[in-house]
């Protein structure tokens, strides 16, 4: 399980606090955009306590595109911390 951003919350500037409680630094992000790596996640739900309202869900609620997006570019991006 990981939690992913989804896209209208991607550049939404609360999500920088998701990504300053996150124990594993799994936030990355480019410019103002923010995805999350599905590899690093530990899913503890931190980022969500946080962030608006699903802002940030876990994958089983999240739109394929998200999962896919999140993914892709947490690999390509730079830590957001
Ligand atoms: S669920 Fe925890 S480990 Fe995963 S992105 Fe949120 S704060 Fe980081």
């Amino acid at each position: 399980m990981t939690r992913v951003i989804v896209s209208k919350f991607r550049n939404h500037e609360s999500i920088i606090e998701g990504a300053s409680v996150c124990p594993v630094g799994c936030f990355h992000k480019k410019d103002s955009e923010y995805v999350i790596d599905p590899n690093d996640c530990i899913d503890c739900g931190s980022c969500q306590t946080v962030t608006p309202e699903n802002a940030i869900v876990t994958d089983d609620e999240a739109e394929q595109s998200d999962i896919d997006y999140n993914a892709k570019y947490a690999t390509e991006w730079e830590p957001a911390i």
